[in-house]
């Protein structure tokens, strides 16, 4: 029996082990699919990494680093090229490796780690042709990045997540021409300073609420026709602009890589796609945690750190104590203009001094106030200047206001009114 089993040696399942050893844990393994720790890190050369958690800019490969030199320190086990099939609500984990064949490995407590993975072309149903030339803004980055492969010359882009905008900054450098970037919102999904840093430097426009419409060729991509949308996002006649393109990057958003968490029966939340978990970042299967992008989408991995250390502590916890948490537990709903929250329940009698709550907002907002409410009463309020869709939110609550609650929170966005 081991004490923890890490599914994912990414920067969650690395900053999980790093703290769960801290905490007292001595019998820690990880167990990471690819040849090597750091997850997508690897693929990320960009700078913009550590920040907030080493205060300088890093590039991803040497954020990760840094996290694997941390490691070295500990007497955290690792099987690299290891791929978890299964977990079982009875902690049982199912893998296999070239090295060690087919395994059923037990523990006490479990992190899953698993990060996401892309939307596809068939996850949104461009129409038109199947030509070659099509990839997704991960994809194109692991070819040129890691494998050293220029995927095209005339590049045109749909979706402004911060990967697509990144590979046009990326595909540029390279001596490719990137055309423009294609987004079906009126908003940009990524973070302000990728679009300044990655399109505005570099004057590639971007379309917001226009889409692609259609993709031509035979072989290869050759042509692709994008038109603006209405409010429905459906294609305006009349409005259509045809692209000579060689190849189309797709970056239209993130999926949580969550089937070994739906197999183990895990509650999941329908708006992050990945699991419901309390304010430790525990599962709702007792000793099961989850950190980083398996359970919601981040855009700094900074953050993913900070979250996975508080799973590391609470999985230390857990089986240091050996019993699990019979707390009365509050929902937190997400409110007006706001997508989800994580965590999704916080038991306030396990709660230290105040719980952090992160969120996205549904649209852009200008001046406005997030509010915490519980059955009409409000319990919190906090200003922002401007709130937009691409960068997460973070609040802490305090113990002592959710020791006042009496059902569910509700946390919710409007925006102030100049008067
Ligand atoms: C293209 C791109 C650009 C980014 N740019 C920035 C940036 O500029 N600044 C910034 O701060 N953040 C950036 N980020 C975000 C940051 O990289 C991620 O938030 C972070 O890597 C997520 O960490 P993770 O450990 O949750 O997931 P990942 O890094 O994806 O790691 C998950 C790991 O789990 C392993 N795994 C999955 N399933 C299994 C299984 N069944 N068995 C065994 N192992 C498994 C995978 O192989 C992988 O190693 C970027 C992300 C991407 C994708």
């Amino acid at each position: 029996m081991i004490d923890l089993v890490i599914v994912g040696g990414g920067p969650a399942g690395l900053a999980a082990a790093y703290s769960a050893w801290q905490h007292g844990l001595r019998d820690i393994l990880i167990l990471e699919r690819d040849n090597e720790l750091g997850g997508i890190l690897n693929q990320c050369i960009h700078n913009g990494f550590g920040l907030h958690r080493f205060g300088e800019q890093l590039t991803g490969p040497e954020y990760a680093g840094r996290c694997i030199e941390l490691l070295r320190s500990t007497g955290v086990r690792v099987e690299l090229g290891t791929m978890v099939l299964d977990v079982t609500p009875d902690k049982k984990i199912h893998c296999v490796s070239r090295e060690k064949g087919y395994q059923i490995l037990e523990a006490r407590s479990i992190i899953l780690c698993m990060g996401c993975r892309e939307r596809t072309r068939g996850a949104i149903g461009i129409p038109g042709s199947r030509p070659a030339g099509i990839y997704t803004a991960g994809a194109a980055q692991r070819y040129v990045n890691m494998e050293g492969y220029l995927v095209g010359k005339r590049v045109l882009i749909l979706g402004s997540g911060d990967i697509g905008l990144i590979m046009a900054r990326r595909m540029t450098l390279e001596g490719a021409k990137v055309l423009a970037c294609v987004e079906v919102m009126p908003y940009s999904g990524g973070l302000t300073r990728n679009i300044v840093q990655c399109l505005q430097d570099f004057d590639i426009p971007l379309y917001l609420s226009h889409t692609i419409v259609d993709i031509q060729g035979k072989a290869r991509v050759e042509k692709a026709t994008v038109a603006k949308v209405d409010e429905n996002r459906r294609p305006i006649p009349g409005t259509e602009m045809e692209f000579d393109v060689d190849t189309i990057l797709l970056s239209v958003g993130l999926i949580p890589e969550n089937e070994l968490t739906r197999q183990a029966g895990i509650p999941m939340d329908p708006h992050t796609k990945g699991a419901v978990v309390y304010e430790n970042m525990e599962t709702g299967i007792p000793g099961v945690f989850a950190c980083g992008n398996v359970v919601h989408v981040h855009d700094l991995v900074d953050f993913v750190s900070g979250e996975s250390d508080l799973a590391g502590a609470s999985a230390a916890a857990y089986v240091l104590k050996g019993e699990a948490s019979d707390a009365a537990a509050l929902d937190l709903i997400p409110g007006n203009g706001v997508g989800y929250t994580v965590p999704q329940r916080v038991r306030p009698a396990d709660v230290d001094r105040s719980v952090n709550i992160s969120f996205r907002v549904r649209q852009n907002y200008g001046p406005s106030q997030i509010t915490v409410t519980c059955g009409g009463r409000q319990l919190a309020r906090f200003k922002r200047q401007r709130m937009a869709p691409g960068e997460m939110e973070h609040i802490a609550l305090p113990k002592v206001l959710l020791e006042k609650a009496d059902g569910p929170l509700t946390v919710a966005v409007e925006e102030v009114i100049a008067e």
